[in-house]
Order: structure tokens, then C-alpha cells, then sequence
């Protein structure tokens, strides 16, 4: 058995983490200039080995795992993910930080160079610096603080920097949990520093079905629509049923997510798009005159974890059986796009306590136990690795993520790293 740090130990590691802030800042820069924008994959290799180096140097054991196959990986753009172990002097647990080093497109409405991790008032700008670069360099200083304090730590510390989370995580930490990287006895506790906001734990997310609804009709002169069958006219019973049946279903489904924001911590579905109809050319001319004999769909809907996905596809094929029944001539196709499963982890199991005690000892307040709205990597932890003890933190407004101008806060930095070195210390030495 470890006894507990004499409060004056961890003391002294939270003086180091503050000194450490322009390492914090320097690391985030760092990384922010490696341009690895997702599609296509860019630069993942050299942004791995800058991690890779820093923590061989500290004594870090390091893997390159490229991710061969998965969607996406070639020679010009290989899936690379490094992961860094670091045994400490007797046997114990293993805390896991796994941050994705992709990054999503710039896009437009930028007023700072998006890769040239500018600092100005306290914050550290560019594509990543929110979601999530800033909370990957929190977590390297705060475990090399840790490892620099001559605390006598137990068990292991691994730091993970995993690419393609933007698309599904496939050639990243699924890839990984496929291979047991993210399963015990080799890893105990997974911290995911994605931008949750300092004061709260995020312990999920919802799940996630998309698919594609068609109607079908029959084509016939425009002049004549007797003559065919509209299948806009069949998507738009379609869209009847989902306004006065659906959607009120869904508003009154109560979760036990604590779902952030309050607007989604019901079961949500978007309409994300409705084409009919034929191709509208763009300088083409007039269109031809006809009835259209096709409609589709895309829903995006949100699902929660009392949900099953089984239920959730059972209830749209229900009301589309139901159109049938009331509609002649209804028929339609549905095909599946993508599937997430909720996750969440128990707010009472080891990793979500610490880090809310933690965040209670480093901010002075109650952590915000939180879901998100998006999913993220945690929903491979959990059903591929089996490892339910995971959850999200780090610094970075959430609502920051994939925006122009993006940004991390360097007091909230500092602030999340002393609360991932308080969290590490006790999980690594409790019983
Ligand atoms: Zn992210």
C-alpha cells in the first residue's frame, strides 16, 4: 500500500505546473504549427515523432503505430499514433492521457494565422489551440511536473496523441482499442483531454444514427402531375409525421445524461438535408417540366443512453410503415450511414471523482459533471477497449471547437494541468 503525498508534496508540484506556464504556452505553439488538417491527414508524422521526442527524453518508452488500412491511411498520408509509457517504481494502476492531434479544415472568417500559434491576452490562437493542442500540452507538463517532484509514483503514466478523431477515430484509438492498447491490465484510467471547460467532467456523449430516407415516385410532364407520382409530395407526408409525431416523442424522452447544453439532453434529430426533384444546373437554363420521381433525406438523430440504437431505427421505420399504411402508392428506401453508441462512465467510478475532487481543490468550486452533446473518442475506450473508466477534461471552451479565431485560454491551461497532475496522483495511489 502507497501512503498518501504529505499535502506539502502536491504543494510543490502545483508551484511547478505555475512556473511552467510559458511551457505550457511554448508546447500548445508547437504543436498548433504542425498543420494536421483532417481530410486529408496532413502532417500526423512529424507532430507524432515532436511528441514521441519530448517524452523519450523523459524517459518515456515510445510506439509509432501506424494505423495500416484504415480509411484514409496511405504512404502520403500515414496514420500515425504515438504512444508514450512511463513505469513508475512499484507496480500500480495506469493513467491514460489520450489526446487526437488532428484538426479540422480552417475555413474562412480567420483574423490570425491559423497555424502560427499567436499569443495575445492570455490566449493562445490557431486551428487546434482549443480542440484540442492546448489540453495535450496540459497534459505533458502536468505529468513531467509530476515526474520532476521526486514523488515516489507507483503503477505507470502513458500519454497517447492519436489522429483521425475528427473522422471517427478509425485509424486512431479504435484502431488501438482493436489491438488492446486501451484495454487492462494494460491501462487502468483514460483522462481525454477534449475542450469540456475547466470546471467540469465529462463523464459521455450520446449516440449518434444517420441515414438516408428516399421517397419514390413516378416521373410524368409537369404539366400533367396527374399523370406521375410526387415523390416530394410523398417526403413531405413523410416530413408531417416527423413534425407532429416525432419530434414531440423525442422532446418528452428524459435522460439521465447530464447532457451540456440543456437543449441537448433530450434526444434530438436533425433534418441536415431534403433534395427532389432533378439536378437544378447552375446557369443552365430553365429546368425541364417534370414530376419528381425521387426524394431524399438525411437525418442526423441524437440518441441517449436509456435509448438503443435497435429502438431509435424501429422508430422511424415505424412511422414510414405508418405513411404507407394511410398513403397509396407510398414506398420508400432507407439506407444507414453511421452509427455511434452512447458512452458514458459511472460519475461515481475512480477517474470521475478524482478529477472532480481535484478540480475542487485547484478552482475552489463543485465540478460540472457533464455529456456532450458530439461525440468523441471515449465511445472506443469504452466498447472496443471495455474500459469504462474514462471520461473527458481539459481546458478550452467548448463552443470554441472547429470555430475561426479559435483559441485556449493559458490561465485555464494551467489550471487543467494542475488539476490532471492532483487527479493522476490520486489515482495512481489509491487502493
Ligand atoms: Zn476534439
Amino acid at each position: 500500500m502507497n501512503a498518501p503525498f504529505a499535502p506539502s508534496k502536491i504543494e510543490s508540484v502545483l508551484r511547478e505546473i505555475e512556473a511552467r506556464e510559458d511551457q505550457i504556452v511554448a508546447l500548445t505553439q508547437d504543436l498548433i504549427r504542425f498543420p494536421t488538417v483532417n481530410p486529408p491527414g496532413e502532417a500526423y508524422q512529424p507532430c507524432a515523432e515532436y511528441l514521441g521526442n519530448r517524452l523519450a527524453r523523459r524517459g518515456f518508452q515510445v510506439e509509432y503505430i501506424r494505423a495500416e488500412g484504415a480509411p484514409g491511411d496511405s504512404d502520403k498520408y500515414p496514420r500515425i499514433n504515438v504512444v508514450a509509457r512511463r513505469e513508475g517504481k512499484s507496480k500500480g494502476p495506469c493513467v491514460h492521457f489520450n489526446s487526437h492531434i488532428d484538426v479540422v479544415q480552417t475555413g474562412a472568417g480567420w483574423t490570425v494565422d491559423p497555424f502560427g500559434g499567436e499569443v495575445k491576452d492570455g490566449k493562445v490562437y490557431g486551428r487546434g489551440a482549443c480542440d484540442m493542442k492546448g489540453g495535450l500540452a496540459a497534459s505533458v507538463v502536468a505529468v513531467e511536473a509530476l515526474l520532476d517532484s521526486g514523488l515516489d509514483l507507483p503503477g505507470a503514466i502513458e500519454i497517447s496523441g492519436t489522429v483521425d478523431e475528427e473522422s471517427g477515430g478509425y485509424g486512431g484509438v479504435a484502431y488501438l482499442a482493436e489491438r488492446g492498447w486501451f484495454s487492462k491490465p494494460r491501462v487502468d484510467h483514460v483522462i481525454i483531454p477534449e475542450p469540456l471547460n475547466v470546471d467540469r467532467v465529462c463523464i459521455g456523449h450520446r449516440g449518434v444514427w444517420w441515414a438516408e430516407i428516399e421517397t419514390l415516385g413516378r416521373i410524368a410532364h409537369g404539366s400533367m402531375p396527374f399523370l406521375g407520382d410526387s415523390a416530394i409530395r410523398h417526403m413531405s407526408a413523410v416530413l408531417e409525421k416527423i413534425e407532429h409525431e416525432l419530434y414531440p416523442a423525442l422532446a418528452s424522452r428524459h435522460s439521465d445524461m447530464p447532457v451540456v447544453p440543456e437543449g441537448a439532453r433530450q434526444s434530438t434529430m436533425n433534418i441536415n438535408s431534403v433534395h427532389g426533384g432533378a439536378e437544378e444546373h447552375e446557369g443552365g437554363g430553365l429546368p425541364a417540366p417534370c414530376v419528381a420521381d425521387s426524394c431524399r433525406m438525411i437525418i442526423d438523430r441524437r440518441f441517449l443512453i436509456e435509448e438503443s440504437l435497435e429502438s431509435v431505427k424501429g422508430e422511424v421505420i415505424g412511422l414510414l410503415d405508418r405513411v404507407a399504411k394511410e398513403r397509396p402508392n407510398f414506398r420508400y428506401k432507407l439506407r444507414e450511414l453511421f452509427s455511434v453508441q452512447p458512452s458514458m462512465a459511472d460519475r461515481n467510478g475512480p477517474v470521475a471523482t478524482a478529477a472532480a475532487k481535484a478540480v475542487r481543490q485547484i478552482l475552489g468550486k463543485e465540478a460540472e459533471i457533464v455529456c456532450s452533446p458530439g461525440t468523441y473518442d471515449q465511445k472506443h475506450v469504452d466498447r472496443i477497449g471495455k474500459l469504462k473508466d474514462c471520461i473527458a477534461y481539459g481546458p478550452g471552451v467548448l463552443d470554441l471547437a472547429h470555430q475561426p479565431d479559435e483559441w485556449v485560454g493559458i490561465a485555464d491551461m494551467v489550471n487543467s494541468a494542475k488539476v490532471m497532475a492532483v487527479a493522476t496522483a490520486d489515482l495512481l495511489t489509491r487502493e
